[in-house]
């Protein structure tokens, strides 16, 4: 069940589309707590119809938003911030029931996620233009920024809040609308946070949130030529269905794909500041992000220590519903997950490698796993080439540092890695050479509203957060003027 709130009202088992709240009708999506498979609510299973409703709305509603003054907009998306931060607790416990996150990691996630809507009301009174010398004499050249029009975000449920303001955040400050079609495994926490929304002043048709069938939703809103943006968390499968079907349309595209991160640890670094970064980065909401180290290599002088060190703090890990005191694992979020985990974990071990801890169901049953390790991983293995997703650190073994640079780099995916050096000359060596989006040098985390954060190869494109996140919601327009 959905703990008490001190809000009750921001658990909405119906859609926000064009200011309206709409209930489930005759069809409707369970919602499901993972810790326990208990139905915890019951959202709308919407279609195509809805889809283009709220795209009508959010046609609607664009002039007036982007006529708007920066500064004016910028005073609702900060009220909005202000919102989800005096309600954290209450979206926090939201989010762990139908994600199962530990309480902590989810009222986190709400910080982290209101962040993005402060950054970017902040952006919102920076969109600069410019102002060109021209190469002829008598005219004047010029660039402005206006707002892509209607945007759409598909998003996933390993970060149900943060995923959504780090998308709307930046396209309401440029001007745009946006229509949010959240993950089905956790649509509370989006409804809670556009009741937040609207709370804040977000005009009707602004932002909607439409739940239901992926495929319908996603097609619909792929096929239309109003939409003109779409921004995507998710599989690189997925990713690469949903760019196919914005051909057509020519849609810009924002697309935050699948990670393979490589986590070096080098021989002369700190090793127990290592070990932390390793438990950072690999177990954090249960493996479950796609920046969480997959392939682990420790140099072979460190090896034996590094394997000792960790498997201490492993061993140290509580496993539990999301809501118990002192649990820093939850469950994997479906049945799907946990066979995925025990794929690889098999496909190592037929090939000669050795688990040290974990490697099974946990004894709590349903989708809880043992937090696991897995000793003398090598690159004819699944986790070197896919992404796991789940609490399970694979060690391999490295002897100099272009060779673990070259492995590193082979793969198709290119979003986060990771390294653990003292050698300041290393670190710039290492840091150029890695194909990453992002580089983590002696830390496990790399998320904040002020980095920019994606991919490069298959892991994605375009960058969210940061200065640069507000570009992706922003066309340019360039104007030639003679003076005569
Ligand atoms: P994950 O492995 O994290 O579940 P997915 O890529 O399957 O990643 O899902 C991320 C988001 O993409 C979810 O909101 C999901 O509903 C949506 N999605 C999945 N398949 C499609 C599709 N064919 N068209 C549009 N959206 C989709």
């Amino acid at each position: 069940q959905v703990p008490s709130l001190n809000r009750p009202d921001l658990l909405r088992q119906a859609c926000y589309i064009n200011g309206r709240w709409q209930p489930a009708g005759a069809s409707s999506i369970s919602v499901n707590n993972p810790a326990s498979g208990a139905v915890i609510a019951a959202v709308p299973n919407l279609g195509r119809k809805e889809t283009e409703e709220a795209i009508a709305g959010a046609q609607a509603a664009l002039r007036p938003w982007s006529a708007k003054t920066g500064k004016e907009r910028a005073v609702i998306l900060m009220k909005w911030a202000q919102l989800m931060l005096k309600h954290q607790q209450d979206l926090g416990a939201l989010m762990t029931s139908e994600q199962g996150k530990p309480l902590a990691e989810a009222v986190g996630e709400i910080a982290y996620a209101a962040s993005f809507l402060e950054w970017f009301a902040e952006e919102a009174k920076r969109v600069e233009g410019d102002v060109f010398q021209s190469p002829k004499a008598g005219q004047r050249l010029m660039a402005l920024k206006q707002p892509i029009g209607v945007c759409a975000a598909i998003t996933p449920w390993n970060f149900p809040a943060a995923m959504i303001t780090r998308k709307a955040g930046p396209a309401l400050a440029a001007g745009c609308t946006m229509i949010v079609k959240p993950a089905e495994q956790t649509p509370l926490t989006a409804l809670a946070l556009a009741v937040l929304a609207e709370e804040a002043g977000v005009p009707p048709g602004v932002l909607q949130v439409l739940t239901g069938d992926a495929r319908e939703i996603g097609g619909a809103l792929c096929d239309s030529d109003v939409v003109r943006k779409l921004s995507f968390t998710g599989s690189t499968e997925v990713g690469r269905i949903l760019m196919r079907q914005c051909a057509p349309t020519i849609k810009k595209l924002s697309l935050e794909l699948g990670g393979n991160a490589p986590f070096i640890v080098f021989a002369d670094a700190d090793l127990d500041a290592a070990v932390d970064g390793i438990m950072a980065s690999k177990y954090r909401n249960t493996g479950q992000t796609c920046v969480c180290a997959n392939r682990i290599y420790v140099h072979d002088d460190v090896y034996e220590e590094v394997l000792k060190r960790l498997t201490a703090k492993v061993q140290g890990m509580k496993t539990g519903d999301g809501f118990g005191a002192g649990v820093t694992q939850g469950p994997l979020i479906d049945g799907d997950a946990v066979k995925k985990v025990q794929e690889h974990i098999a496909d190592a071990v037929a090939k000669g490698a050795k688990i040290v801890t974990g490697g099974k169901l946990h004894a709590l049953g349903g989708t809880f796993f043992e937090p696991t390790i897995v000793r003398d991983v090598t690159h004819d293995m699944k986790f070197s080439c896919e992404e796991t997703f789940g609490p399970v650190a694979p060690i391999f073994r490295f002897k100099d540092e272009q060779e673990v640079l070259a492995m590193a780099n082979d793969t198709i995916f290119g979003l986060a890695a990771y390294f653990y050096t003292r050698d300041y000359a290393r670190i710039w060596r290492v840091s150029e050479g890695l194909e990453y989006g992002i580089v983590g040098i002696n830390t496990g985390i790399i998320s904040n509203e002020v980095g920019p954060f994606g991919g490069v190869k298959q892991s994605g494109l375009g960058r969210e957060g940061s200065k640069y996140g507000i570009d992706e919601y922003l066309e340019l327009k360039y104007l030639c003027i003679d003076l005569g």
